[in-house]
Order: C-alpha cells, then structure tokens, then sequence
C-alpha cells in the first residue's frame, strides 16, 4: 500500500544552508538509516513518541521529517513519513531523534509504530526531508503555529528549538484535539507556557472538554483566528499542520484576515475523516 504523501518534494535532501547554484546539480538520494529504538514513551492512549538513536544523523532543522520503511519477513514493504518531534540541540553525539506517531485503528504502519515495537528493536528511516516547512529562531518572529491533531509534531520541534535557544521571538500555538486527552504534549506545552510570557498555547476541543472547561470548544475558524493569531500587520511567520481539510480551512482562513499567503506555510499529514 502506498504511503500518504501530500508533498512533491517529500524525498528531497535538505538544500544546503549556502546560497544555491544557478544550475542545481542533481541531488544523491538519501540513504536509508538502521535507527535502534532506545524508548517508546505513552503521550496519549493513541500516541506514542518512540526515541531513537540514528547512528550518522546528519541533524536536522526543526519541521522537517523522515520516511521510515518496514519490510515484513516476504520482503514486502511499507513506507510513511513521520515528523520529528525533537529539536536539533537534542540530537548530540548519538544521533538522538524522536518521533511520535499517533495510531489509525485501520492503518498499515501506524499500529506498529505505536503499539508494536519495543525497545531494543532496529527500524529503518532516511532524512531529514524538507526545506519548506522549517523555521529556527535565526528566521525570527513573531511565531504562530496552528495545529490539528499529530498535527502538532513538528511545530512541537519548532517550540522544543525556540526553548533550547533561550526563548526566542514571541510566539503562539493554537491546538485543535478532539478532547484534552488526545493532546499530545499537554504537560510540556503547559510548563514552556508557563515559565515564557512570550508564549501562548491555546488548545481548542471539537468533541468533549472536562468539566469546568472555559477554552474553545469548535473546530479552527477565522473569528478563532482573528482572536489567538498576531495580527497581519506583524508579519508572523506562520506554520499550519494537521489533517488535509483543517489545514486547508485554517490557510484560508489567514490569507482572508489578510495574512501574506507566501508567509503561511502548510503540511498535510494526510486523509482524515472528522477535522480535528
Ligand atoms: C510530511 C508528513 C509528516 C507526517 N508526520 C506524522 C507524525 O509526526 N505523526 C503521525 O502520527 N503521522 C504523521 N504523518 C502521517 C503518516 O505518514 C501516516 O499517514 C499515518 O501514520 C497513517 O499511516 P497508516 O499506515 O497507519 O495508515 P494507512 O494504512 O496509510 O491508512 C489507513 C486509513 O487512514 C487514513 N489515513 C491515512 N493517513 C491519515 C492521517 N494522517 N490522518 C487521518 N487518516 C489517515 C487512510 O485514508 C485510510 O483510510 C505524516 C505525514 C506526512 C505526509
């Protein structure tokens, strides 16, 4: 079965920091990487984020993801990408890289991923992948990150990175989930918030919220927008990420509030059914 893949550029190496050439050489594709599961840690009852040692890691930039293939005993295999979850300042010398894949009920790979494999157990990827959705603190803010469900990985990177930096540009994250539980990252989100008033998280729920909940309860839309984003006048850099039709309403939304369409940066993570 083929893998989800919503981007033309998904396999590319990462271009090279240094001003490209006229005449791009043709790129060497990149080489598939035996990784070694070193954790699986429980982030939600769906959700696992797996930690991996990844012996010649390049390192990456926060946004950008892996393709990582299983190959069954026949020789049959299936491929899916998966963002990283983990700054680049975590990486040191062992090539340390987290992912987190939350699990389909009726997918091929993901119920593996986050059920299945154990530590100790080999897995194979290549990357980094991905030029287009990154941002690092030298590109500068404000920040305004729009996320739907796992949606949330690799803005997760981007805020992890902003941390490791030592604060960084203001910035602000707006979490749609079904309910708080599938939240991924609640209590860190909560912590970075809470020690950096330049940081704002603020989750919204289109299912069912806790008793005693006072935050958004619908999916994303442009008056929710209009009152969590910076405003256009600002220039945010904005990265939006999640199932296709989120996405697509929550960009569209920014271009109408009169956001630069060239400054709205979006991943589809593939079909989904209900938005989240
Ligand atoms: C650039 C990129 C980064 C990604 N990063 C992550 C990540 O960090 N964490 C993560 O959990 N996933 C991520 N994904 C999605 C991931 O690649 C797989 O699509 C997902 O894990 C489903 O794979 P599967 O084999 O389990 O399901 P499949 O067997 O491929 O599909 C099973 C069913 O689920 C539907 N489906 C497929 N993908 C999705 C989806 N994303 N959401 C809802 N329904 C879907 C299919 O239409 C099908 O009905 C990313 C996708 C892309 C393109």
């Amino acid at each position: 079965m083929p893998a989800t893949r919503e981007r033309a550029d998904v396999s590319a190496p990462t271009p090279p920091a240094a001003a490209a050439p006229t005449r791009a050489a043709p790129r060497a594709p990149l080489p598939w990487r035996r990784a070694l599961v070193v954790d699986a840690v429980a982030e939600t009852p769906h959700a696992r984020s797996l930690v991996l040692d990844v012996p010649g890691w390049p390192g990456h930039r926060p946004g950008q993801h892996v393709d990582v293939r299983l190959t069954a005993d026949d020789g049959y295999q299936a491929q899916r990408s998966y963002s990283i979850a983990s700054p680049p300042e975590a990486a040191g010398a062992a090539g340390r890289v987290v992912l987190t894949v939350e699990r389909l009920e009726d997918g091929e790979v993901s119920p593996y991923l986050a059920g299945e494999l154990r530590p100790g157990d080999p897995l194979e990827l290549r990357g980094p992948i991905g030029g287009h959705f990154v941002w690092d603190v030298s590109l500068g803010g404000p920040l305004l990150l729009v996320a739907g469900g796992s949606g949330v990985v690799p803005l997760m990177a981007m805020l992890r990175h902003r941390a490791a930096a030592g604060g960084g540009p203001p910035a602000r994250l707006l979490y749609s989930t079904r309910t708080l539980d599938e939240a991924l990252y609640r209590d860190e989100l909560a912590t970075l918030a809470a020690g950096d008033d330049a940081l704002a998280v603020v989750h919204t729920l289109t299912r069912a919220a806790p008793p005693g909940w006072s935050g958004y309860r619908r999916r994303i839309d442009g008056a929710m927008l209009a009152a969590v984003a910076f405003p256009p006048a600002e220039r945010p850099h904005v990265f939006v990420c999640g199932p296709t039709p989120m996405v697509e309403a929550a960009a569209s939304a920014l271009v109408e509030l009169g956001h630069d369409p060239a400054r709205v940066k979006t991943e589809r993570f593939g079909p989904s059914g209900p938005a989240a």
